[in-house]
């Protein structure tokens, strides 16, 4: 078994994109910048937004972060994701999810100019991946795929079997690991809580990726020896032994799932930091179509 290590993974893309943007520096260009919107003060999202930021820093990246109180109208949010589609030196936007109750996340989402949607959730970006036309991809996807081209492994003809349908995780997962690129290619079954036969199908699966939520419900009897399993879940559990009165866990039960696997990522450790690698890639991305530069000034 190999861990599929996303510190390792992602220190590299950090690292490529800290040499990018010290060449854009030099070069006399603006430094590419990231706004965060953070609304409320729910633990998990403060996590990610505050390692989001830090990695902003990591790599050179300019990022402020903007933040509401829970009970914030809908209208002011709406108002302020204008002023930053408008905002000449802001090249990506991206609104921590989830949202309060009371504001509709899709009129936030589809709010957002797909030029700055670096988390890739705009029905634009979405449309472009299912397409197979160049765009913003869904940073935790995105994430995987890194992951995997890290470790050189390639799906071509491959039976992948996705856990979860969600328009973040699971479905854009299965629409890259089905595609005509050189990361795709693979055979998907997308599987959600509505699937009959789950263990069945994730034994037929050479590739497994658990995207749904529920801390340790993969489990060694419903893995093929030699498949590569990626674990996207994050929860929370309560542990009084820990610090701070909480563990992380994944979807895939890691002790006994890991010895059958060919590859396997840990959580944490895993998909998280190459959800925050992706991100930052995407905000590069949109920072040099935003002022028509190309990877030739990387290398002139
Ligand atoms: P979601 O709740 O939006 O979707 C969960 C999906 O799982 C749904 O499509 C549902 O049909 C499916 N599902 C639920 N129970 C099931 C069951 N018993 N059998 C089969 N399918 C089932 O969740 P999400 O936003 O996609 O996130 C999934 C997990 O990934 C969560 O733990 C979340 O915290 C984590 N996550 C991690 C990252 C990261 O960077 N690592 C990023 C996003 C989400």
């Amino acid at each position: 078994m190999i861990l599929l290590d996303g510190k390792i993974a992602s220190a590299e893309t950090r690292k490529l994109l800290a040499e990018k943007v010290s060449v854009l520096k030099t070069k006399g260009h603006p430094t590419p910048h990231l706004a965060a919107v953070l609304i409320g003060n729910n633990g998990a999202s403060e996590t990610y937004v505050a390692s989001k930021i830090k990695n902003c820093a990591e790599v050179g990246f300019q990022s402020t972060l903007i933040r509401f109180t829970d009970d914030v109208e809908e209208t002011e949010l709406l108002e302020k994701i204008k002023e930053l589609n408008e905002e000449a030196n802001v090249d990506g936007i991206l609104v921590q999810l989830p949202l309060s109750k009371h504001i509709d996340e899709e009129k936030v989402i589809h709010a957002i100019t797909p030029a700055k949607d670096v988390d890739g959730f705009h029905p634009v970006n979405i449309g472009n991946l299912v397409q197979g036309s160049p765009t913003f991809i869904p940073a935790t996807p995105y994430g995987i795929i890194l992951l995997l081209q890290h470790y050189n492994i390639n799906v071509k003809g491959q039976h992948a079997v996705v856990i979860g349908r969600s328009n973040i995780v699971g479905r854009p997962m299965s629409i890259l690991l089905s595609s005509n690129q050189p990361y795709g290619n693979a055979t998907v079954t997308i599987c959600h809580s509505h699937t009959h036969n789950l263990k069945e199908l994730c034994l037929q699966g050479d590739i497994i990726v658990a995207a749904l939520g529920k801390p340790g419900f993969v489990t060694a009897d419903m893995v093929k020896d030699g498949a590569i399993v990626i674990d996207v879940g994050i929860t929370r559990v309560e542990d009084v032994t820990a610090k701070k009165g909480f563990r992380i866990k994944g979807d895939v039960n890691f002790e006994e799932v890991a010895p059958k696997t060919s590859y396997i990522t840990p959580v944490p450790g895993g998909v998280g930091l190459m959800t925050i690698a992706a991100l930052l890639s995407n905000t590069l991305r949109a920072y040099m179509l935003r002022h028509n530069l190309n990877e030739d000034i990387f290398t002139t």
